[in-house]
C-alpha cells in the first residue's frame, strides 16, 4: 500500500475560496486553518440547503477536499453519483452539524451523516491530477471500496460509485437517516431553530418574570451550613459530602 501519511504542504491556502464565501460573524461554521499534521478524515455531511445533497470530504493536504453529491452515496455499483468538487473546507468542519442561518452561503441544516477514516488504495496525490481516485471508506455507514473518478473534459464534475467488493446492500436497504454525532436527523436540526422561540412564547402566556440572564455571571447553586437546623414539612436532606 503507497504511503499516503507523508505531510504535503499545499501552494497557497487552499481555504481562501471557503472563507471569502463566509462571514465569521454571521455563520456558526468554523473558520480554521490548514493542518499540517498528516491524518486520513473523511466525513459525508447531510445538507438541507436550497437542494438538499450531500457533501463528501477527504482529508488531503490539511484540509478536507470536497465534493458535493446531490443524490448521496449509493452501494448499487451501477448507480454512478454525480460528485462535484467543490472548495476545500477546513479539518474542523468534520466535527460541524447545526444551523447555517439564512441569508449566508449554504444557508440550512447540517448533520454529520457519516464519518471515519479513508484509505486511499493508489497514490491520491497523482489520483487527484489524473481525475481517478481509489479507495475504502471506513465509516458507520459506509464501507468497501470506492472511486471517484472525473468526467472527461468537465472542470469539476466527478461520479462516485461503488467498487464490487462484500459490502454489498439489498435493493430497498435504505441508510439510516440520522447523525452519527448527535442521532438526530437533518429535519430534527432544523426543527431545533425554534425550541428557544416556542418556550419564550409559551412563557409568555404564563406570568413568567421577564429579566435578562447573563450566562457568565451565573454562578451555581452551592450548599450553605446555617447556624441552627432548619427543617419543614415535606423536605428532604441529602448529605453534604466534600472532597
Ligand atoms: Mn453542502
Amino acid at each position: 500500500m503507497p504511503d499516503t501519511r507523508e505531510p504535503s504542504p499545499p501552494a497557497g491556502d487552499t481555504l481562501s475560496t471557503y472563507r471569502a464565501k463566509r462571514s465569521t460573524d454571521r455563520t456558526p461554521e468554523p473558520f480554521g486553518t490548514v493542518s499540517s499534521i498528516p491524518g486520513n478524515l473523511f466525513v459525508v455531511h447531510k445538507h438541507a440547503a436550497r437542494q438538499l445533497h450531500f457533501d463528501l470530504r477527504l482529508e488531503m493536504h490539511g484540509v478536507l477536499r470536497s465534493w458535493a453529491v446531490p443524490k448521496g452515496p449509493s452501494y448499487d455499483q451501477n448507480d454512478k453519483r454525480l460528485a462535484v468538487m467543490v472548495e476545500d473546507h477546513p479539518l474542523e468542519y468534520g466535527d460541524f452539524e447545526g444551523i447555517i442561518p439564512a441569508g449566508n452561503y449554504g444557508a440550512g441544516g447540517v448533520i454529520v451523516w457519516d464519518r471515519g477514516e479513508w484509505v486511499p488504495l493508489e497514490p491520491w496525490r497523482e489520483g487527484l491530477e489524473k481525475g481517478k481516485l481509489l479507495f475504502e471508506l471506513k465509516g458507520y455507514k459506509l464501507h468497501g471500496k470506492w472511486t471517484l473518478v472525473k468526467i472527461k473534459k468537465s472542470e469539476k464534475d466527478w461520479l462516485l460509485i461503488k467498487e464490487r467488493d462484500a459490502y454489498v446492500k439489498s435493493p430497498g436497504d435504505e441508510f439510516p437517516e440520522e447523525s452519527v454525532l448527535s442521532g438526530l436527523t437533518v429535519e430534527e436540526i432544523m426543527a431545533g431553530a425554534n425550541v428557544g422561540a416556542e418556550i419564550c412564547k409559551a412563557l409568555e402566556h404564563t406570568n413568567a418574570v421577564r429579566g435578562h440572564v447573563d450566562a457568565q455571571r451565573v454562578e451555581a447553586m452551592q450548599r450553605e451550613r446555617p447556624d441552627r437546623a432548619v427543617t419543614r414539612d415535606g423536605w428532604l436532606f441529602e448529605l453534604k459530602l466534600d472532597g
